[in-house]
């Protein structure tokens, strides 16, 4: 089928829920994209952060052709080596001791807010169920993830959502101290938020939160979907902080690109759940896990963290040097290649210039141009990239 063909059986058949570009990728090769009509294209959005080791990364196909051959599914009525050995290196790297697997991150979601108020209820009571997250948050598209989603766009027409939920101003320790009642069981965050317009948690706010969080007996839960699994340049971005959470919620990166999604706890929290409290068909089965092991061992093993590091500073640098040549661009911020560009006018028209000239960015918020490539580019990709960013800026700014 050619591209207009099949935009158009899309469009005929496929439920209207996303808006969509007039372009169909077919082929991936590290930062590489190519589309049906055989034009290629740096991608700088790898699938919203999912494809942090580039597109079909050779260890993630080869584990995934493997595995297909072998055994694909099974249910969790029995034990899963590739489960067990995937959960053993996420606890190996991070502060928790447990994992549970699911599919996606609304869905390891979805588990931290079962987890934080089965645990607060076992603990201290049927009253203890109230979560606070933050203004901007994003934490994905099922009813509790849009209620936790401190953004009005994502729940309006979805009402009634399910109790539970308060929200305060991100990064403003005064506002999360007042708004701590006693109902309230859990502080959920991103560390960075994506979706939210690229906003980076101040030291002193996570160190301030958790404090808060140990004083009132609340659960700290870090939802690092997306600046989690290298991409903030640490294995998880809370490691920048010396902060450390009760739960933690992954997904994007962690299957290579194969869905899968993962909440790991503290032994004491994970504790809360028994046999037949939580559970997922898919999650955590034989074909997802073995696509996030390989996908994992080559993030923590394969130079990739460091990689990220030195080439997201070289990034910024760029891009701060292009915010110095136009008025117009407001700030730039974010952490290792988790980067984004506020501009004072629409984003949209810049995101569109750049695909024209061969590079795939995306905008959040209106107004600021967010930047997720793979962590495994170089130095001579951004410089691409950066050029193609300037001539479309320079064309917004002189209309
Ligand atoms: C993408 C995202 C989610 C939702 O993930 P899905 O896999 O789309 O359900 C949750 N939290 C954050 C921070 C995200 O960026």
């Amino acid at each position: 089928m050619n591209t207009e063909e099949i935009i158009k059986l899309s469009d005929q058949y496929v439920m209207h829920t996303y808006g969509r570009i007039d372009l169909v990728p077919v082929r991936g090769e590290g930062a590489r994209l190519w589309d049906a009509g055989g034009r290629e294209y740096l991608d700088f959005v790898s699938g919203i952060a999912v494809n942090s080791l580039g597109h079909c990364h050779p260890a993630v196909v080869r584990a995934v052709q493997e595995q297909a051959a072998r055994l694909i599914h099974v249910s969790n009525l029995y034990y899963i080596e590739q489960q067990a050995r995937l959960a053993e290196l996420l606890v190996q790297h991070s502060c928790c001791d447990r994992a549970f697997f699911c599919n996606s991150g609304a869905e390891a979601n979805e588990s931290a807010i079962k987890l934080a108020r089965k645990y607060a209820k076992k603990r201290y009571g049927p009253e203890k169920f109230e979560i606070i997250t933050a203004e901007q948050s994003f934490h994905g598209r099922t009813l509790a993830a849009i209620t936790a989603t401190g953004q009005p766009k994502y729940q309006q027409g979805f009402e009634p959502l399910p109790p539970g939920f308060k929200y305060v101003p991100f990064n403003d320790l005064d506002a999360l101290r007042r708004a701590i009642g006693p109902n309230t069981c859990a502080v959920m965050l991103e560390p960075v938020q994506g979706e939210g317009g690229v906003n980076v948690a101040a030291p002193e706010y996570l160190a301030g939160v958790r404090e808060l969080c140990d004083q009132n007996g609340l659960l700290l839960i870090f939802d690092e979907v997306q600046c989690g699994l290298g991409r903030t340049g640490r294995f998880l971005a809370y490691q920048h902080y010396g902060v450390e959470p009760d739960i933690i919620t992954l997904a994007k990166a962690l299957g290579g690109g194969f869905p899968i999604g993962a909440m790991l706890a503290k032994e004491e929290v994970a504790a809360a759940f028994a046999p037949g409290d939580h559970a997922s068909t898919f999650g955590g089965n034989p074909l997802a896990c073995a696509a996030g092991l390989a996908a994992m061992q080559e993030t923590l093993h394969g130079g990739v963290l460091e990689n990220c590091a030195r080439v997201g500073g070289y990034f910024k640098q760029k891009l701060l040097e292009l915010a110095g040549k136009y008025s117009f661009v407001k700030e730039v911020r974010g952490l290792g290649l988790l980067l984004g560009m506020e501009l004072a006018v629409p984003g949209a028209g810049v995101a569109a210039r750049c695909r024209e000239q061969g590079l795939l960015i995306n905008c959040v918020n209106n107004n600021v141009l967010r930047f997720t490539p793979p962590l495994v580019i170089t130095e001579q990709d951004v410089d691409r990239a950066v050029g193609i960013l300037d001539n479309a800026i320079k064309v917004v700014g002189d209309q």
